[in-house]
């Protein structure tokens, strides 16, 4: 990109409110990541996350000049360009729509309900001898995703190939005008994603837009195709045969066609995070490495983890040089402590502050990786597919347990999501992240949520919050049972503790005296039938006068809890206990001249009595997937639990399995080893055949007794191997359904999930 202000303006409209001449080559939407700042029109977007208009005085210390806003913004600030608009987003969409224009390629548009991001990296595969391609970073295919994306053309390309994805009726229209294809690609349909149309019908009609004015359109048929694929599974043989259409159409010879599509290999679409040695966060980046799909990466470490030291590991780049100009200056803006590089080419140009090594190959690199202080880092590895560079994450990994719970960010994004659009929009979210985040991630997961803009987490001890604070947590932090021997440590964290009973006001304040410390803000629990923790109301008056009498503290909110909001039986009882929250709250509220917020609802009060909202919500077990409520609200569990065979036997009639004796072989049975047991949160009472754990989608009842550590399964018929993966919950069983056969709730199956478990991130 590189256009003059004068030409930006022409290119979206808009108001100039302020005029500087600028060479604009760079867009910026997320004041995180920046390049090249003077040269930076930064789009100041709204969504319910974030309002970019917060960040343009920073973005001026920074050093940018031009702006495009919707809203009025004060600033200081010489030579700055801004631009008013009605939609930011929509400007942006214009300044992309017009950027396409310029150029004169084969432009390829994929859409469709699955595979769209592996079709779009095939053909990038099968095709980037003969063309430069432009393409879509990741699954950028969003009505942000891709404008950025088209951006992205400069005059070297000679073909551009991007994905198009939409979630309601009137999006793709203009994704056509952005994308213009001049060959459409409609990969396989679903019945996904179903919510925001009307009809199957209707979603069809409504992708097909992006088709409108392509030269021809491309999707999956019957015909037979006449070539040796190099997959087995149906998916990649459509994918494939897809791929195969479009080299048909672009004049390729049959014979060569074939010799591309054997060296496909398959594709890695998502970026994992483990936890690595000596406190160490490992994120290994399987996406095929570029400037774009590293940038992005990078941008993601960056919001992860502002201050902490950061490695990264980095391999040549097939498509570009490590020299690349863009690649040293996003190394530098990234403020990495050390990189290591492997290959031939030496990486050089960078800040003397960053420590740089080479290695000739991944061999060596491993073998001199004991010398790194690694303490505290964030690495993230990024190489082309042949350094095989998934070698070195498994070195830094922390715990080479087998058994792992599988994490998906993108659903906990998705399900944060739903419970956003719940709440109005000047309701604060507060998220439960107490016992390790349900199970999850006990700093991963509230990382992510700060990162997200919620406005409070919830823990439930003082300790869980100093960990929180202790990997650089900023966001308010409530502790709902602070133990009084731990108030020096609550107050040194600035944790903010739910006060339920006047003696524990009373240590908390004396504690404050002793620091001096004035104003500390609290929380106030109320008891409203709930019988645990709470102030009842025969206290509120004493509980008023002490507060009044008390400058160390001051009250920022007034809570409740509310014992069944997830049985409609119990309507009565809940709304009894709604009543008396207002009435309780309604005596402290009028007692003070200050503002004091409230808040009353859980998961299943957020859905059920979602009238009740006050100031703020609670969110719990609904983020991590569970529904709570009696709505369908369309959230999907985060997590799911898999193990490997360890070891395999055949059995004979009469042969005896594990403690106790308890199953018998009757016929010639073959079991698998498993490593998990009773103590990694596999409830005993399972074995012996009260519960299925499944090896590729078949059912696997438990024989024996399970044992701390290891449990057997039978595999019968099924061909078991050794490495095979066995799923305890996830696509087959449902957390429900664990739930029930240990006869209890899905947050005790999640919270008993053992530390010693290895958790994975994974991320798109
Ligand atoms: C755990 C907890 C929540 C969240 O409950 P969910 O049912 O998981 O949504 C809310 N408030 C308090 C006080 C809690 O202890």
């Amino acid at each position: 990109m590189n256009y003059s202000s004068k030409q930006l303006v022409e290119f979206i409209g808009g108001e100039c409110e302020l005029y500087n001449e600028q060479i604009i080559t760079h867009v910026s939407t997320d004041s995180r990541s920046l390049q090249n700042t003077g040269n930076t029109v930064f789009f100041a977007l709204v969504t319910e996350k974030r309002n970019g208009h917060n960040f343009i005085q920073d973005l001026i210390d920074r050093g940018v000049k031009t702006f495009v806003v919707s809203q009025g913004i004060e600033f200081n600030g010489e030579g700055i360009t801004i631009i008013k608009v009605s939609n930011t987003l929509e400007a942006l969409q214009s300044l992309a729509a017009n950027h396409r224009k310029q150029f004169d390629i084969p432009v390829i548009g994929i859409t469709g309900s699955y595979g769209k991001t592996i079709v779009k990296e095939w053909l990038y595969q099968l095709l980037s001898t003969d063309y430069n391609i432009c393409r879509s970073p990741k699954s950028f295919n969003s009505q942000l995703g891709v404008s950025l994306s088209i951006l992205l053309l400069d005059s070297t390309s000679t073909l551009g190939i991007f994905e198009a994805g939409i979630s309601e009726s009137g999006e793709m229209e203009k994704l056509e005008e952005i994308i213009h294809p001049t060959i459409g690609v409609l990969t396989k349909m679903g019945e996904a994603h179903q919510s925001g149309f009307n009809s199957f019908e209707q979603k069809l009609a409504e992708k097909k837009q992006l088709f409108l004015n392509s030269d021809i359109v491309i999707e999956l048929s019957e015909d037979k195709q006449d070539y040796d694929f190099p997959f087995s599974d149906k998916v990649s043989i459509e994918n494939c045969s897809l791929c195969i259409k479009v080299l048909e159409y672009l004049g390729y010879e049959k014979a060569l066609i074939q010799e591309r599509i054997n060296s496909l290999s398959s594709i890695t679409l998502r970026l994992e995070m483990i936890n690595g040695i000596h406190n160490s966060t490992i994120l290994n980046d399987g996406y095929n490495i570029s400037y774009s799909s590293l940038a992005l990466s990078v941008q993601y470490l960056n919001q992860l983890a502002a201050t902490f030291p950061k490695t990264l590991i980095i391999s040549q780049i097939p498509e570009s040089n490590l020299g690349d100009e863009r690649i040293i200056q996003l190394i530098n803006s990234s403020e990495f402590t050390r990189v290591l590089v492997v290959g031939e080419e030496e990486l050089i140009g960078l800040e003397n502050k960053v420590q740089v090594d080479h290695f000739k190959s991944t061999e060596e690199l491993i073998s001199q990786l004991s010398q790194y202080d690694f303490r505290n880092h964030f690495v993230l590895i990024k190489g082309a597919r042949k350094f095989r560079f998934e070698q070195i994450a498994k070195v830094l990994e922390e715990k080479n347990h087998r058994t792992q719970l599988e994490i998906d960010l993108n659903q906990l994004s998705r399900n944060l999501d739903i419970y956003r659009n719940k709440i109005k929009s000047n309701t604060k979210l507060m998220v439960m992240v107490k016992a390790f985040s349900y199970g999850t991630g006990a700093i991963e997961i509230p990382r992510l949520l700060e990162v997200e803009g919620v406005d409070y987490l919830g823990v439930a001890y003082t300790d869980e919050g100093i960990v929180l604070r202790n990997s650089g947590i900023k966001i308010p932090i409530m502790v709902m049972n602070p133990e009084p021997g731990t108030f020096a440590d609550l107050i040194k964290y600035e944790l903010e503790p739910e006060v339920y009973s006047l003696e524990e006001l009373d240590e908390l304040v004396k504690d404050l005296i002793v620091l001096d410390r004035k104003e500390y803000p609290i929380h106030i629990k109320l008891e409203t039938g709930m019988n645990r923790l709470g102030f009842i109301e025969e206290e509120i008056p004493k509980l008023i006068q002490y507060l009044k009498s008390q400058p160390e503290v001051y009250v920022k909110s007034i809570f409740s809890h509310l014992s069944s909001a997830d049985d409609k039986l119990q309507k009565e009882f809940t709304l009894d206990q709604l009543t008396k929250f207002e009435n309780y709250s309604s005596q402290i509220l009028s007692a003070f001249s200050y503002p004091i917020e409230r808040h009353v609802l859980n998961t299943a009060g957020i859905d059920n009595y979602n009238d009740y909202q006050y100031n703020m919500v609670r969110l719990g077990i609904g983020l991590y997937g569970i529904n709570a409520g009696e709505n369908n609200i369309d959230v999907k569990p985060i997590s799911k639990l898999k193990s490997v065979i360890i070891q395999t036997k055949k059995l004979k009639n009469g042969d005896s399995i594990g403690y106790g004796r308890k199953t018998i072989a009757n016929e010639n049975m073959t079991i698998a080893m498993l490593p998990i047991g009773y103590s990694d949160g596999l409830r005993r009472n399972l074995g012996n055949g009260k519960f299925n754990l499944y090896l590729n989608g078949k059912p696997c009842p438990i024989v024996g007794n399970i044992c701390m550590d290891i449990c057997m399964i039978d595999v019968t018929g099924l061909n078991a191997k050794v490495g095979d993966e066995v799923e305890l919950f996830g696509n087959y069983n449902s957390i429900e359904d664990v739930a029930k056969a240990m006869n209890t709730i899905p947050y005790e199956v999640l919270t008993s999930i053992s530390q010693r478990v290895k958790r994975v991130y994974y991320k798109d």
